[in-house]
This record gives structure tokens, sequence and C-alpha cells, in this order.
């Protein structure tokens, strides 16, 4: 995970707005880890992927558990309730992931829809429940599969890291932990090894990992993913959202896992954490309903998709950093846009003497807004998408 900070700041944790988890007690854990896992003889004595589908012989209210699935295995024209077993708990029960497959009375294409991989973000949760919903198995020609709960004990506070009990309560982003690890040195690194191995690669031909933005940082609907992979531009554009971020951000996160295994992925974003954004969810809904189109997976015409909207697609977020503890107001909204030197935020302290005035050091649309209204210093503020030209070096971080 070293590796993946640039310049001493993590692009996507600024993106989302997190507190950088990425530090260096995390990186030595990370390590020091791989060395105990290695020495240990103790693989996980359970068959890798492609060895078809295990029941556990556990029913949990009325849902069989599988430990490791092959959606071939499920009878066609069909909609199949499943948990996946995953990493254990401290007590020795296991965090269970839900899994809805729908699957086609003919083959064709297999499409993995994803969320919950940060616990706070709901409004993924509810697109792929309406995706999932709409579909008719018995009128399909291939299969989508979702989970919804990925990082369950994230789920459950509704916060956006794992709590794990390694040295203590610690907190582990699991979009930091793909492909994740069977035999790693947390939970998290181990859920993400199951769950990739024996759940979502081998029964994917293209995935989708559904995000929003995270607590205390709102962000507009969006779409990030590599636009020079054929089949990522190809599914990102039939989205009618208006902006695009045309980055690979880094190693690491759910959808760079799939990509490294040779399937097309990307993350859309949904607007802000802890709710539900029923007027920014449909888009999505509607979005990801073109892509099961454009696989041949469900029939009918295209709904809307970018070309119906403005879009506006940059490669490069430019992040404004608080500089001082206090009150920021914005003076600028989601999606407007914004010249070099336009100011962007003001901060005041607690007699309400202005302390901070933050300027956009680039042309471009406001992607993702701090709202939290109190912010100390290094808290991400205001990101800005803008199209940064080849010929240009380093990014610029303002202090
Ligand atoms: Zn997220």
């Amino acid at each position: 995970m070293s590796d993946t900070s640039k310049k001493g700041i993590d692009r996507r944790d600024l993106i989302l707005a997190s507190i950088a988890t990425v530090g260096a007690s995390a990186a030595l854990a990370v390590s020091a880890g791989s060395g105990n896992a290695q020495g240990a003889a103790t693989p996980a004595a359970q068959p890798a992927s492609g060895t078809g589908t295990l029941y556990t012989g556990d029913v949990i209210r009325g849902k069989k558990v599988v430990s490791a699935l092959d959606v071939h295995d499920l009878e066609p024209g069909l909609r199949h309730f499943l948990y996946f077993q995953g990493a254990q708990m401290p007590t020795g029960q296991h965090w269970y992931v839900s899994v809805t497959v729908a699957k086609g009375a003919r083959p064709g294409k297999r499409g993995i829809l994803t969320s919950g991989v940060h616990g706070d973000e709901m409004s993924n949760i509810h697109t792929v429940q309406t995706v999932m919903n709409q579909l008719d198995p018995a009128q399909m020609s291939g299969t989508v599969m979702a989970v919804t709960d990925v990082a369950r004990p994230a789920i459950e506070g509704m916060q956006r890291r794992w709590p794990n009990q390694g040295r203590g309560l610690d907190l582990i982003d699991m979009n930091r932990e793909w492909p994740g690890n069977e035999n790693g040195a947390t939970a998290p690194s181990r859920h993400a090894g199951l769950l990739f191995n024996r759940l979502l690669r081998p029964n994917a031909d293209f995935a989708i990992d559904f995000h929003t933005g995270t607590t205390g940082f709102e962000v507009t609907a969006f779409n990030i993913g590599g636009m020079d992979v054929p089949e990522v531009k190809a599914m990102m554009e039939l989205y009618p959202v208006g902006q695009i971020f045309d980055n690979h951000v880094y190693p690491g996160v759910l959808h760079n896992a799939f990509m490294d295994a040779g399937i097309p992925s990307f993350t859309p974003e949904i607007g802000a954490a802890r709710v539900l954004d029923l007027e920014m969810i449909p888009l999505f809904v509607e979005g990801t309903m073109n892509v099961l189109k454009h696989y041949g997976i469900v029939a009918g015409p295209m709904g809307r998709t970018g070309k119906d909207v403005s879009v506006f697609v940059g490669n490069s977020a430019f992040p404004i950093l608080a500089t001082q503890g206090g009150i920021v107001e914005h003076l600028v909204k989601l999606n407007d846009k914004v010249e070099p030197g336009q100011k962007v935020a003001v901060q005041r302290n607690s007699f309400g003497e202005v302390v901070a005035e933050y300027t956009s050091g680039v042309a471009g649309e406001i992607t993702g807004q701090r709202s939290d209204a109190m912010a100390e210093p290094g808290n991400p503020l205001v990101f800005i998408l803008f199209h940064k030209a080849p010929s240009e070096g380093a990014e610029s971080y303002p202090e």
C-alpha cells in the first residue's frame, strides 16, 4: 500500500475526502503481516477459484450459504438469493455478504454490481437494488450478480471503514485492500481475498463498483475510470451523468483489482454519503441498464446516455485543503464552473474573523465539497475536476 501515495497525498483519499488512513503504521502492519503469513504454514484449506459452487450447509433466514460460487451452477431463468461466507469475527462466526443473482434463461455475459465497500454509502446500495429489481431473469441472456454489503461490519456501524481488532480497535479502509489476501494480516484483507477469489472474479465479464462521497464530504454524480480502455470508456459514456473523471486512480481499489484481472471495470460516484439521493439514483439505474443492454444481457432500447447530457470530462482533480481551523463557507456549488483565481470558500475563526480564503488554481468544475462546516488544517475542502495537459508537470497542491 505504501506505493499508492504520490507526493505524500493519496489522491483517492482526497477525492473521497477520507482522513488519510494509509499511513506509516498501516503500511508497517501490512508488510509485517505479510511476512508472518508467509512464515505460517496455514494456507486456506479450501479450493481456489474456478472450482464450482460450495454450499456450507448453513441456511440463514431461508438463504443458503456458499463459500464459493460459480453462477453456471445456478438454475437459469430465476433470481437467487444467497449468503457468501466471508471472514470470521473474533467470536468465530462469519461476516456474511448478501448475494443476489439474476440468472438469465439464456447464456450470455456475466456482470457484477457491488456496493458497500465503504459502510457509510447508501445511494449506491439503493442503485444496485433498483437495477436488480428491474431485471426479469426469464427474459435475460446472461447473468447479473449483485453484492450490496461488501464491508459488512462497516455497514453495521454506517461508517466508512472496517473496525478490526488487531491492536485494539482499528479502522481499515477496505477500498485499499483489493484484491485482498486470504492469508492476510487483517480480517478485511482476508475478507477481500475470499470475496475476490471465490465470488467476484470467477463470475465477472465486467464489473461496476458503486460508491458515493463520504461522511462530511459530498460529491457530484460522476464516473471514475480509465477512458483509454475502450470497454471502460464505452460503459462510462452510457450514463446520463454530468462528469467523468478519466483517471485510473491507484492500486488497491476494487475496480482496479478487476482491471488487473482483465475484467473491464469502473466506479460510479453517487452524491452524498449516508442518505438516499432519489434524484441522482435514477440516472445511475438508467446508465446501468444501458450497460446491460450494451452487453446483450437485457433487450430493449437504450435510455438516455452521456450524449443526452452535457458531460464534463477531466483527468485530474485539483484539491483545496484547509490551511486553518474554523468554519468553512462555500462560495460555489457542486457542478459550478470555476476559473483560475476564483475565490471558492472562506473560513472564519470563533470570533468571526476571516482566517483563510481559498481560490481555484485551475479552470474546471466543482466535483466535491466538504459538507461538514467545521474543518481543521489538512481537511479537503473542495475538489475541482479539470483537464491537465500531458505536457504539464507535477500538480501543485496547496498548502
Ligand atoms: Zn466509497
